[in-house]
């Protein structure tokens, strides 16, 4: 119970900044099975652990450490790890653990947190390594569920609806599944495959997964009310923030996702939306969050020239996970701090040659905490730049047919639910980015493990 004191939390080894920006593979490795007991036999078993708390799935943290760390026991840690998360190998990696389980973790106060999201991780894929999969039910029920959107959600929602015998067809408009997984975070914070392999074993368990399949074009959403039990709708928060500055939509500006999937589907050999070559190129990233960083790493990785971020707050105001803000400035990022673009400057062919920037000071907090920010008068500078990449958060695109069949969408843009998932439509239910607004992959997970949990309850299953 004190192995704390005498080991310390392991960093999680990972590739050279050199010789990671080389590819898009994940940069961090796997937890050896001997690093995987050493470090879980770190856990003190608290008796009211925050961890559990902290994860919006309520993960049996010291529950499958103790497994794993007292017992080596890989079955019992793999099994209780993939009851009550629809994806452990998937959160293990792309959770900002600082913010999270770990943030809370009783030894983060002196000792170092137990590495939880990487235990998380490896625990998984030992499993898969030694035939490990996760369980469904074998008794199907008379009962069939339409989910709207693939991504963790919905990956969520009908893990738990396929393991309660529910029959699932899941609709996505774009090529593959798994939503911003797959196409929007980058292989090098987690690798294509390993989505594939999680919607694979849910087709294996009876998924049916029409791709290429966009709700309220190529099929009408009173077609799934009428075909359906229940609907769950999962379709993610797609909009960009806009800057709102002059010449935002000239020649060599282009939105983060946009961009970040054009990469993805260069990899994947997919037909481009809106290529965006970068190569050679000066790029300047606007925002400081995660999705700022891949666009960022992602440029060193297409072989920009320079690769700058631009952010109105201060360095300890940025609102990213620091593992990824660290990464970003150990593979070349150069940061600019309290910069406000004022505008675009584009030369007399409408292409994009530069920003008129202005300096910022933080000013006072809000009633969440969290600092304005103040221009500084006269203090304009200018930073070149042949690409302008911006990284400003997301809002749901919400779709027409939603208010067409009466499904409400309240004052912050999302769509509007009860506390138990259900939106203004009896059947429909709704979880994730498009009703939380743009989050996480842990927090959408969260969302569909509970709303297919309503769902059933509402089924009488
Ligand atoms: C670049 C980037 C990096 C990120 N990095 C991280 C990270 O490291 N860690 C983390 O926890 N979170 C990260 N996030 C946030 C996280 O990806 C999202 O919070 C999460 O994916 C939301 O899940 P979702 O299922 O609600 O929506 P999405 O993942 O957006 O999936 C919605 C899906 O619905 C589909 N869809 C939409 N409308 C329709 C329709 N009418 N018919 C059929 N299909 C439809 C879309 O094509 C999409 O596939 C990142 C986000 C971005 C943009
Ligand atoms: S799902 Fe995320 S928050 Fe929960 S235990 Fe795993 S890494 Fe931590």
């Amino acid at each position: 119970m004190q192995e704390f004191l005498t080991i310390e939390r392991a960093e999680i080894k990972k590739r050279s900044a050199a010789e990671r920006t080389k590819d898009f593979k994940e940069i961090y490795e796997l937890l050896s099975k001997d690093d995987i007991q050493e470090q879980a036999s770190r856990c003190i078993q608290c008796g009211d652990p925050f961890c559990h708390n902290k994860c919006p799935l309520h993960n049996f943290i010291p529950f499958w450490l103790k497994a794993i760390g007292a017992r080596a026991d890989i079955r019992t840690a793999f099994a209780l790890s993939n009851e009550s998360n629809p994806f452990p190998e998937i959160t293990g990696r792309v959770c900002p653990q600082d913010r999270l389980c770990e943030g809370d973790c009783s030894l983060n106060d002196g000792h170092g947190a137990i590495t939880i999201g990487a235990i998380e991780t490896a625990i998984s894929e030992n499993g898969f390594r030694n035939g490990l999969k996760p369980l469904f039910a074998t008794k199907k029920t008379d009962k069939s569920v339409a989910v709207v959107g693939s991504g963790p959600a919905s990956i969520s929602a009908a893990t738990y609806l396929l393991r309660a015998g529910v029959r699932v067809v899941m609709y996505e408009k774009q090529n593959r599944a798994g939503g911003l997984l797959t196409y929007g975070i980058p292989g090098f914070k987690i690798e294509k495959e390993i989505v594939a392999r999680r919607v694979n074993w849910l087709i294996e368990a009876g998924l049916e997964l029409k791709t290429g399949v966009e709700v309220g074009r190529h099929i009408s959403f009173s077609d799934l009310v009428n075909s359906h039990n229940a609907i769950f709708l999962g379709i993610g928060a797609e909009l960009p923030n806009r800057a709102n500055i002059s010449n935002e939509n000239a020649n060599g500006t282009i939105m983060a996702v946009d961009f970040l999937r054009n990469i993805q589907k260069k990899q994947f050999k997919e037909e481009l939306d809106a290529d965006i070559d970068v190569s050679n190129k000066n790029v300047v990233v606007v925002g400081g969050g995660d999705t700022a960083m891949d666009c960022l790493r992602s440029s060193i990785r297409e072989h920009a020239k320079s690769v700058t971020c631009l952010y109105r707050r201060d360095k300890f105001n940025m609102p990213g996970s620091k593992k990824e803000f660290k990464n970003a400035l150990d593979e070349g990022v150069n940061f600019v701090y309290n910069a406000a673009p004022h505008d675009i400057i584009v030369n007399s062919e409408g292409n994009v040659i530069g920003l008129n920037m202005q300096k910022t000071i933080m000013g006072d907090k809000n009633a969440l905490g969290r600092q304005s920010v103040e221009i500084v008068k006269g203090s304009d500078f200018k930073i070149d730049a042949d690409i302008v990449i911006f990284a400003l958060g997301f809002t749901p695109n919400i779709p027409t047919f939603l208010a067409e069949n009466g499904i409400d969408v309240n004052s912050r843009g999302v769509i509007a639910t009860d506390n138990a998932y259900r939106t203004s439509k009896a059947g429909v239910y709704a979880g994730g980015d498009c009703m939380r607004g743009a989050a996480l992959v842990v927090t959408a997970a969260a969302d569909g493990k509970m709303a297919a949990a309503q769902i059933l309850k509402d089924l009488s299953l």
